[in-house]
């Protein structure tokens, strides 16, 4: 795999590492080919939401972000340089999974090493505007995240078939369960 990881990448594994084998596929195809209709639909509330808030110069809105440390990159949704909050928008939360926490985590990691404090991690539903607080990463949850990174780093495809069409809720869910067959 390439040296810098993508933080997107942390959630997809977490939800299945398999997922990271068929997101590399349809990254060569036009994303609006592939993506189910209610993934776009999130993709420009997002959009929506970084213009309404362009004007105010007090945050940083759709921001790069990088470690060298951990060797990761991305973008940050949100971050308030006064409140020293960042914030990541979901299109709606059911739940809060262990991925969302893992993307905050490298997010605040990212700013961090950038100069920036990060003294609260949030994310925020655009669909309820329902707003959650997520505590600050323990020793625990950070040993837990640099495993993360060490596992997609040295991600081995053929480690992870038996997870083939094998885990059925997620698999009903998945976008890539089309092409996810292994008869
Ligand atoms: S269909 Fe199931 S096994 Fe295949 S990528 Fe999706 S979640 Fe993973």
């Amino acid at each position: 795999m390439e040296d810098y990881i993508p933080i997107t990448k942390l959630n997809d594994f977490i939800f299945c590492p398999l997922s990271l084998y068929f997101r590399s596929c349809y990254n060569k195809f036009k994303e609006n080919l592939f993506y189910q209709e209610k993934i776009i639909e999130g993709k420009m509330e997002h959009e929506k939401i970084h213009q309404d808030k362009l004007k105010n110069r007090w945050k940083l809105i759709n921001f790069p972000v990088y470690s060298s440390y951990y060797k990761l990159f991305g973008k940050i949704d949100e971050y308030d340089e006064i409140t020293q909050e960042l914030i990541e928008y979901k299109n709606n939360i059911n739940k809060v999974y262990d991925g969302y926490k893992m993307q905050l985590y490298a997010q605040a990691r990212c700013l961090e090493t950038m100069g920036y404090q990060v003294k609260k991690i949030k994310l925020k539903s655009i669909q309820t505007k329902e707003e959650i607080e997520i505590a600050l990463p323990s020793r625990t949850e950070m040993k837990k995240f640099e495993k993360l990174i060490e596992n997609i780093r040295y991600y081995d495809i053929f480690k992870y078939l038996k997870y083939q069409n094998k885990c059925q809720n997620k698999c009903r869910k998945c976008i890539y369960k089309e092409l996810c067959n292994d008869d």
